[in-house]
């Protein structure tokens, strides 16, 4: 493991609204490493949903700044920025977000074509290799309507490493799955930090606490503990 690898230097996060400001993160200061697993837990509102999306530049912070290897992101453009997020952060969602007129296999092209990271002519390869490493090499060339929840999630979870990222993130990512479903694609993701991934996982489901080596817990936008 290595030194730290990111980093969140006094973020706060602010949010205006008709009843005025509101204050969702305050004073984060954070470091992962390399590899790390880390759970991200807090009550519902606490600010890890605004955690994530600022690790993964789709929101900006008010103040402070948040490095990833040697990568301040407020230096960076919206375009720069957005090649940035394709080629270093594997995102996975509650609901999956597989476009639905899309096989699996196309669903997982798509990055891909976006990022042009790996060759054309090794695409469908590293497709099907992800495929079984999640465990549904068979379901390739399916909608995604024909998958269940928890194929649909490990679909999910391979297109995140299509362009091999360093960082898998995760936002409730079993929120919509049953709890041995869960428990399953708790397991993935741990596996993949055991590759050598970083994955940061939000979640409000206490069950799975132990399984992470390290815990971020937040409340009312601060990190109580780390
Ligand atoms: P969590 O993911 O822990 O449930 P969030 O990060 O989604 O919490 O939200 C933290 C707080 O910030 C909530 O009170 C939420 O209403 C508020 N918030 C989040 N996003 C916005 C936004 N775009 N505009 C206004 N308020 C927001
Ligand atoms: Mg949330």
């Amino acid at each position: 493991m290595s030194g730290s690898f990111l980093q969140l230097r006094e973020i706060d996060k602010s949010f205006s609204s008709p009843a005025g400001e509101f204050h969702a993160l305050k004073s984060v200061n954070l470091d992962f490493s390399e590899g790390e697993y880390a759970g991200i837990v807090g009550k519902s509102g606490s600010g890890k949903s605004t955690l994530l999306n600022l690790i993964a530049g789709l929101d900006h912070p008010t103040r402070g700044e948040i490095t990833i290897g040697n990568q301040t992101l407020a230096s960076m453009n919206e375009s720069a920025l957005s090649a940035w997020r394709g080629k270093n952060i594997g995102i996975v969602f509650q609901f999956f977000q597989l476009m639905p007129t899309l096989t699996i296999v196309e669903n997982l092209l798509l990055p891909m074509d976006f990022v042009n990271k790996i060759a054309a002519q090794e695409r469908n390869d590293r497709i099907i290799g992800l495929l079984g490493e999640v465990g549904i090499a068979h379901l390739g060339n399916k909608l995604p309507a024909q998958l269940s929840g928890g194929e649909q999630q490990r679909a999910a979870i391979a297109r995140a490493l299509v362009n091999d990222p360093p960082i898998i993130i995760a936002d409730e990512p079993t929120g919509n799955l049953d709890s041995e479903t869960s428990m399953n694609i708790i397991n993935l993701f741990e596996r993949l930090s055991r590759n050598g991934k970083t994955v940061l996982i939000v979640t409000h489901d206490t069950s799975y606490e132990s399984t992470f080596d390290r815990l971020v817990r937040l409340k009312d936008g601060r990190i109580v503990s780390a």
